[in-house]
């Protein structure tokens, strides 16, 4: 680990002030950034600690959805009665994820900023794209069973690992954020970002924007939902894919589908025009096959990782089932 200076932020506005320094990087939880600097994969001059920001509170709006601070931890918003009652499907999401001891430490703004897993990315040793802009991509001639089958470029097929974030995608979050150039809201679609040229750039947060809330939309399909998380270990593991599925039913007709996949993609992975394809239609396993099929209708395999195309199909169609039968929910 290389030196780096550190400061404890008092109140948002210092906080904006002090990451604007070259080099400073914000740090929450501590759990992806410290491993990522023990390692050299990223090497801050300096950290703005911003755990004593008054950001963790999780709230109602006046409109009727959520607001979860940006410093809530990921195991008290899991474990919140709204969340557990109004958004299971973000309760069930995290708590597929990492472990307690994590839970307890991780942020939910530090979820979203969570780095890939992709093994070159962490191996100083090989060229990466993401870790060192135009060295290349050593993971798509590589091992690369865990990497992503959609939305890739030539220049990285690394996926997004959060669990949190799938949900969010379905649950159509928005990302508050504030820099001292004022506060912006972004949709969760339009935070993160696919690979194209510029792979080393995660999501379209900008370096001196501080995350401070997600805010959840009133509608939080709690009558039919699924999280189903494929990975080589049933814990402590990150998903090969992952399908969260929200769905609203009329008798047996489907009024509205929201389906999002993880680990196949640069980020939560979503197609509207698939999903409206249930829309009105039985809630029956051929239509979910044939959603499961627009879904996947552009996927690529690099090898090792081409299993995933038929896996996520499956997936897909397991948790539109789990969804309707509300198997084994409390
Ligand atoms: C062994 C292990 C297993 C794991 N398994 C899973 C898993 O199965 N599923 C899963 O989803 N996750 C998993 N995780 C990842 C874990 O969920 C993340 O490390 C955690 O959510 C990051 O939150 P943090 O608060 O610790 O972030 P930090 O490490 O503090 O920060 C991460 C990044 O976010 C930035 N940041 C943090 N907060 C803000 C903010 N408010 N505004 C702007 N920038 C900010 C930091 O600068 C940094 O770049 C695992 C982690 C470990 C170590
Ligand atoms: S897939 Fe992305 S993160 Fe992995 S080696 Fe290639 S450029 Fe790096």
């Amino acid at each position: 680990m290389r030196p780096f200076s550190y400061t404890q932020s008092p109140d948002v506005t210092t906080a904006v002030q002090e990451v604007s320094a070259q080099g400073a990087k914000f740090i929450a939880g501590g759990t992806n950034l410290l491993d990522l600097m023990k390692i050299d994969v990223m090497s801050p001059s300096h950290l703005v600690d911003i755990t004593q920001l008054a950001l963790n509170t999780i709230e109602e709006t006046p409109d009727g959805g959520l607001r979860l601070g940006a410093l809530a931890k990921n195991a008290d918003t899991a474990y919140h009665e709204l969340v557990q009652t109004r958004y299971p499907l973000l309760a069930h999401a995290i708590l597929a994820g990492a472990t307690a001891q994590l839970r307890n430490m991780a942020t939910d703004g530090g979820n979203l900023l969570q780095r890939t897993r992709c093994y070159y990315f962490y191996d100083t040793h090989t060229p990466c794209n993401k870790r060192e802009p135009g060295s290349g991509c050593s993971a798509i001639k590589g091992y690369n069973r865990d990497l992503a089958i959609l939305g890739t470029s030539e220049h990285c097929i690394a996926t997004h690992p959060s669990d949190m974030c799938v949900a969010l995608a379905a649950l159509e979050a928005t990302v508050h954020v504030k820099s001292s150039q004022g506060e912006r809201a972004i949709p969760f679609a339009e935070f993160h970002r696919l690979p194209g040229d510029t792979p080393h750039l995660d999501t379209n947060l900008h370096p001196t924007e501080i995350i401070t809330a997600i805010e959840l939309p009133a509608k939080g399909f709690a009558q039919h939902y699924a999280y189903l998380k494929l990975r080589d270990r049933a814990s402590y593991a990150f998903a090969l894919v992952s399908v969260a599925a929200a769905l609203e039913l009329e008798g047996d007709t489907v009024k509205e589908a929201r389906i999002a996949l993880g680990g196949v993609a640069h980020k939560p992975w979503r197609v509207p025009e698939a999903e409206a394809l249930l829309q009105g239609k039985p809630a029956s396993k051929e239509n979910f096959r044939a959603v499961a099929e627009a879904y996947l209708a552009g996927a690529k395999g690099y090898g090792d990782n081409t299993f995933k195309i038929e896996l996520a199909k499956r997936a897909i169609v397991r948790a539109l089932e789990q969804a309707i039968s509300m198997e084994g929910k409390s």
